[in-house]
């Protein structure tokens, strides 16, 4: 076995390009799937892979394989890399969501470890990728009583090399979490670009070129690829609900201060999410990406 061991990334969108990027640097070799040979050459070019193919069968030399493909995909591609790879060779995935996967995945195929990098962007597909995507963000691994110790190890040993807030917690924590500052702000931000797009002509023309940072940043998880807000809607549904209630009960008090012109209830309230916006997002000196 080299320093290093084979790393095989399936499919080669922004996560998964952003990841071989990353890891070939690092020194890893890494073997890509795609499922068209243009992404594949291009993988070769651009370095995210040293050999990358639509044959599955490349990965059968690697040591551990990430999915990289949507939320809905990432089962089936372990259903079949259960069928090629030999016993032992540890499977790790990205997907957003966990508690859905993370039991069955484990069934397939026993050297699986759940995982889910914080990072990400608007824009999807190869073109999309981007290197030291998940340096300084939170890598979160999501490993459950039958996760072999060494599987995760191994994981944890290639993750810790990208330079993330490694994490662990268990898949229902994990998509509690997400839900509340990840897939509801997702929809939140939806609405208000739904609503800024039903306005009068005349005035969405000047908004939008008025339209500046604050927008830009309210707008961006909202405006981003559809396909992963539908998944993650209908992969974590249920306490995505719990916490668009929450706002909505948020949003309907400061609207009732507003309609009844009670300026110090609509300053307290605005004081309390000025002051409670730091312990998410400046503790660790996030920044919002493009
Ligand atoms: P993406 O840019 O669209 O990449 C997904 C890749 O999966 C595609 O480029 C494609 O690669 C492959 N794929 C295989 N089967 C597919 C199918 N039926 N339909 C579409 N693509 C298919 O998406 P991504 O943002 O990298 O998301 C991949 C995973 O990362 C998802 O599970 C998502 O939950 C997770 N994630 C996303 C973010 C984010 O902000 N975007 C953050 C953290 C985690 P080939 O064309 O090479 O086959």
């Amino acid at each position: 076995m080299q320093e290093f061991p084979i790393v095989g990334i399936v499919g080669l969108g922004l996560i998964g390009g952003s990841l071989g990027l990353d890891l070939t640097r690092l020194g890893y070799r890494v073997l890509g799937v795609s499922r068209h040979s243009a992404t594949c050459s291009a993988a070769c070019r651009l370095g995210m892979a040293h050999l990358a193919s639509t044959d599955w069968r490349i990965l059968t030399r690697a040591e551990i394989v990430f999915t990289c493909v949507p939320i809905d995909q990432t089962l089936p591609s372990i259903e079949h890399l259960a069928q090629l790879l030999p016993p032992g060779v540890v499977i790790t995935d990205v997907a957003s969501v966990k508690e859905a996967l993370v039991a069955p995945a484990t069934q397939y195929w026993p050297w699986f470890v759940g995982g889910h990098p914080m990072a990400g962007g608007a824009q999807q597909g190869i073109q999309a990728a981007v290197p030291r995507l998940f340096q300084g963000r939170p890598y979160v691994l999501t490993p459950i009583a039958q996760t072999k110790s060494h599987a995760l190890a191994l994981v944890e040993s290639v993750v810790q090399r990208l330079e993330p807030h490694l994490l662990h917690c268990d898949p229902r924590a994990h998509d509690q979490a997400v839900a509340l500052i990840s897939h509801t702000p997702v929809y939140v931000s939806a609405a208000l670009v739904l609503a800024a797009g039903h306005t009068e002509p005349e005035t969405r023309q000047l908004a939008q070129q008025l339209a500046s940072t604050g927008f830009a940043d309210t707008s961006r998880v909202g405006g981003g690829n559809p396909q992963l807000g539908l998944q993650m809607a209908r992969y974590n549904r249920v306490h995505l609900l719990t916490h668009l209630q929450q706002y909505q009960r948020h949003l309907d008090q400061l609207k009732a201060a507003l309609l009844a012109e009670d300026w110090p209830q609509v300053e307290h309230l605005l004081a309390r999410a000025h002051d409670t916006r730091p312990g998410f997002v400046q503790a660790r000196g996030i920044i919002s990406p493009d």
